[in-house]
């Protein structure tokens, strides 16, 4: 059996993120780091994208940013004019390889498939393999983009487009999102926000060509890329043990109301690196009890009542731009969260807090 100072449970976006943040900052010159991943190789498999509202490592990895978005719904369209904070998207191809090209020039870094050779209890350890338990009866953002290139410029690719409710709901809560990279490329996604138990949800691919063929009106395209995943929209039910300490999706960095988390696990893994001496003994990392708060009244109006989302988000962007990033990238203040608070349909979100 091997002994390890510090064992990373999963060598996905949330481990690797880590074990480079530690890295950068010398905590393995005289610690040693296990990185457990069982999968076979590293290539592109997500496209992450997010409000820049603070630093990150992976400025380099940036295929693309915005600053304005629109969203749409039957009644029209709005559109949001951003100046402060770009809308980045990441490769994660890009973000893999840059990581584990430094990862493995460190001689005390070694990466496993699984644990067998490893001595745990010694360890402290870093997890991040999801276990969502009983999730049937859960919310959760499911999806599925391609990326398409088209022979002629049909994209504009100055603005991309954050929600399209212009389609079919189904009875749950249903939008398009379409990131234009270039003016012939651009990552369609059909997305649903709803429990997991209804398959008849799943058909995206006949809903992404309805989309495509009909509401973009293109039709000569071809398929670059494409991705599929479903983040869930509640915390998993974690055992508190002693030497473990949960990150990523499982150590509850996604938000709940929008799934957003690629930019809450940059800001853990610099928590984490910063206090590595004592992190045991500090209080787990949270990204704000406020928003899991309020995100669960909104998680609740939204099972209640999925036809009133699409008026409720389009509202809400109707706010100051900054205003609105800021609350959903975790990063607002009380006055910041007020004027969101007060663009809600009241009666249904009192109703909803008892
Ligand atoms: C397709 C997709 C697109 C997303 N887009 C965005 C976005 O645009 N913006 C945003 O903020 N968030 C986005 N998310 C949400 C979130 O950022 C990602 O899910 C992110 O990858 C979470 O990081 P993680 O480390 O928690 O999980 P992962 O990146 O999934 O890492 C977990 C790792 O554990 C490994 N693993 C699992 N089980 C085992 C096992 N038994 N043994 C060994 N290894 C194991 C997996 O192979 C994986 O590498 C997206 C999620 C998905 C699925």
């Amino acid at each position: 059996m091997r002994d390890f100072d510090y064992i990373i449970l999963g060598g996905g976006c949330a481990g690797l993120s880590l074990a480079y943040e530690l890295n950068i900052n010398n905590k393995f010159k005289n610690k040693t780091l296990a990185i457990v991943e069982f999968r076979e190789e590293y290539k592109r498999d997500k496209t992450w994208s997010f409000w820049k509202v603070t630093d990150h490592n992976f400025e380099d990895c940036v295929i693309k940013s915005w600053k304005n978005f629109s969203i749409n719904s039957k009644s029209g369209s709005h559109e949001v004019v951003n100046k402060e904070y770009p809308y980045q998207t990441i490769d994660s191809g890009l973000f893999y390889d840059k990581i584990l090209k430094q990862l493995k020039q460190n001689k005390n870094i070694e990466f496993f498939k699984n644990t067998d050779q490893l001595r745990l209890d010694n360890s402290i350890i870093f997890n991040s393999i999801p276990n969502w338990g009983n999730y049937k009866n859960k919310i959760w953002q499911h999806f599925k983009g391609l990326e398409i290139e088209t022979s002629k410029n049909i994209f504009d690719d100055e603005i991309f487009n954050l929600m399209d409710f212009d389609c079919d709901q189904r009875d749950n809560v249903h939008f398009f999102y379409t990131l234009p990279f270039a003016k012939n490329k651009a990552l369609i996604e059909t997305t649903w926000l709803s429990k997991m138990d209804d398959k008849s949800l799943k058909d995206y691919d006949i809903q992404l060509e309805k989309y495509i063929k009909e509401t973009l009106k293109i039709t000569n395209y071809k398929i670059t890329y494409q991705e599929e995943g479903a983040i869930p929209l509640f915390y998993p039910p974690n055992k508190i043990e002693k030497n473990i300490i949960n990150i990523g999706s499982s150590g509850g960095m996604t938000r709940l109301s929008t799934g957003y988390t690629f930019l809450n696990i940059q800001d853990h893994s610099k928590h984490i690196s910063k206090n590595i001496e004592k992190i045991q003994s500090l209080k787990p990392y949270h990204i704000g009890k406020k928003y899991e708060f309020l995100d669960n009244i909104f998680l609740k109006v939204l099972k209640k009542h999925p036809d009133k989302m699409p008026k409720i988000f389009l509202n809400m962007f109707k706010a100051p731009p900054q205003k609105v990033i800021k609350f959903l990238s975790n990063k607002s203040n009380i006055f910041e969260d007020f004027a969101i608070i007060l663009r809600m349909p009241k009666w249904i979100f009192i109703k909803n807090i008892f």
